[in-house]
């Protein structure tokens, strides 16, 4: 076993939590994996260890699913009211917002973000989610509904819990996209399994820690550390897991799907894209270059919608090429934690290679490097430099597959015509966002009308609300994250009818 490298940067709390085995929350308490077994967890800024984690296997979702199932079926929780669930969701979220800067440390040195982006958004996004979704759970209602035949029935319907949930995550946004997957599924009142990515299981682990201070039932969230083909496996076939939901690739959602069959588990995935960003010949160029720099390059382009397409008019493609590629030569790569990065390394060896590999391999077939397109130096870490690619075409591997890196292909467009834009950008296999910067803004609606795809930013890309439903079209999944519309997926409606 490696020996756990600290950043003596780290606050003295989050030196303490990295420094001491974490393991796996079920029915409440921190157990060991049943294997005994444990992984090492790396700081993709150096390529060190940075934690040892208990490693879940099936045999630990068994006693997760059964601990979740108790709580479920028998816990207090099934009694609770909507408003004690809310209240509890409350507590969460205040706990997390206090310890802010533990988490915001935590997401830098495990995934490799910038300290400042995971202060402003990951955190703080995480808390709106918990207190967002807490005012949903008194607000799960069915309705009346009135019959065709008069006086003869009455009808309602309820919502009700789906039941024992099986939550898998990846490692991009690890504590947030916890938090839209487990702030809705709590609201709902079902209880849940949450797999974390192998890569960045940290944050999470942490939040299981509040999670048992806030007063959750035991058995309410069980956390689990652990690897896809086995305890993301396990869980996705379970046969006492009525819903899987699943944040990741389109390839493994496709295994989940698979897996889920076994006892038609409901299923719900939000997954890859390979979002549009158009910039027409009228946009405020301004605020497109460095909002289509934004749109691939944050969090390192590892977004499911970053803009990794970008199409501009031939009016203004030199212009929009010129200043999205200036705007990425100004970035500094860096360790997460130095105050002074703009951009922090890859997650992993496996992703740094991926994301290289796909740079070459737009060379290989013709694609242009404007800038970037190397590994960026820096003491042992995964760095990338942001990477900006014309002369791609519509057949390409970098065009047509989601890379998941800070690499855009640019493309110019000589077109009024809104259905041939249209036709363009949908052009994939994914429909996930897309964005479309112009000061006209009929076009603009008239153009996001035309688009398959989940999300669609005006003038903006890659903001978030917990109210806004979030999820795609296509290959980029079934159902919504988010909003409302989130609630849908840890639910099951019942009608009821009365003969009058
Ligand atoms: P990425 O390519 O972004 O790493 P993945 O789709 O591979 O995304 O992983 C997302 C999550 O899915 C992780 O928690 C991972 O462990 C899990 N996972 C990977 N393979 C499987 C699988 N065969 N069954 C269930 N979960 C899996």
């Amino acid at each position: 076993m490696d020996a756990i490298a600290l950043d003596s940067r780290l606050s003295k709390p989050t030196a303490t939590f990295l420094s001491h085995h974490r393991k796996l929350l079920v029915d409440g308490e921190w157990v060991a994996a049943a294997s005994g077994k444990t992984f090492s967890v790396y700081n993709p800024a150096t390529g060190t260890v940075l934690a040892q984690v208990a490693e879940a296997d099936k045999e630990d979702v068994d006693r997760a699913v059964r601990a979740a199932r108790r709580a479920f079926d028998e816990g207090p929780w099934r009694k609770m009211t909507g408003s004690e669930r809310g209240r509890l969701m409350w507590k969460l979220a205040d706990l997390v917002e206090q310890h802010l800067e533990e988490f915001a440390e935590i997401e830098s040195v495990d995934n490799g973000k910038p300290l400042a982006v995971a202060r402003v958004a990951d955190v703080p996004l995480t808390v709106d989610m918990f207190r967002y979704m807490g005012g949903w759970a008194t607000k799960v209602t069915g309705s009346t509904i009135p019959w065709s035949v008069p006086n003869e029935f009455f009808s309602y319907t309820v919502r009700e819990p789906v039941g024992v949930v099986g939550q898998i995550i990846p490692w991009n946004f690890p504590l947030l996209i916890a938090a839209w997957k487990l702030a809705p599924a709590l609201a709902a009142g079902c209880t849940i399994v949450l797999k974390v990515a192998e890569q960045t299981p940290l944050s999470a682990l942490r939040l299981g820690e509040l999670i048992q201070e806030a007063g959750f039932p035991n058995g309410v969230v069980n956390i689990l550390a652990g690897y896809g083909e086995t305890a993301g496996a396990a869980l996705a076939a379970h046969d006492d897991v009525d819903k899987v939901a699943f944040t990741g690739s389109t390839e493994v959602g496709k295994l989940i799907v698979k897996a889920a069959a076994g006892n038609l588990k409901k299923v719900s995935l939000e997954l890859g894209g390979k979002s549009p960003t158009i910039v027409f010949g009228d946009a405020d160029i301004e605020a497109a270059i460095p909002g289509a720099a934004s749109a691939i390059f944050f969090n390192h382009g590892q977004c499911c919608c970053a803009g990794s397409r970008l199409y501009a008019h031939k009016r203004v493609f030199e212009q929009v090429v010129e200043g999205v590629s200036a705007e990425a030569r100004k970035m500094k790569v860096g360790p997460g934690l130095d105050p002074s990065t703009d951009m922090g390394p890859l997650v992993s060896e496996e992703q740094f290679q991926r994301v290289t590999s796909y740079i070459e391999s737009g060379i290989k077939e013709g694609a242009k490097v404007v800038t970037g397109g190397k590994k960026a130096s820096g003491n042992g870490g995964y760095f990338v430099e942001p990477t900006v690619l014309t002369d791609t075409k519509p057949s390409m591997k970098v065009v047509r597959e989601e890379i998941f890196g800070p690499v855009v292909c640019a493309e110019p467009f000589d077109d009024a015509d809104l259905e041939r834009i249209a036709k363009r950008a949908n052009d994939t296999i994914y429909g996930l966002a897309a964005s479309i910067w112009t000061k006209d803004i009929s076009k603009a609606h008239k153009l996001a009308n035309l688009l398959r795809s989940g999300t669609v930013w005006i003038n903006c890309h890659n903001v978030f609300d917990a109210s806004l439903p979030f999820g795609g079209y296509k290959q980029s999944g079934w159902g919504r994250e988010m909003g409302s519309e989130a609630l849908a997926n840890y639910t099951e409606i019942k009608a009821v009818t009365t003969k009058l």
